[in-house]
């Protein structure tokens, strides 16, 4: 029975969408790039939806 090469896995862990929380390839993570780190994203709306979010958190901290 083969295994899945675990080694390999370990050393790329899988990424989270940090908005869905799906796991996503790295190949496949939308990172954005200009700004700071925010994390991986599976595409560009959840990019937006997070930034919506953020934006939203920090207009009501006010
Ligand atoms: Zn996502």
């Amino acid at each position: 029975m083969n295994q899945p090469d675990t080694a390999d896995q370990a050393a790329n862990p899988p990424l989270e969408c940090e908005m869905c929380l799906k796991e996503i390839p790295e190949s496949a993570a939308f990172t954005p790039e200009g700004s700071e780190y925010v994390g991986h994203f599976c595409g560009i709306e959840c990019y937006q939806a997070f930034l919506r979010r953020q934006r939203e958190a920090e207009a009501s901290q006010e």
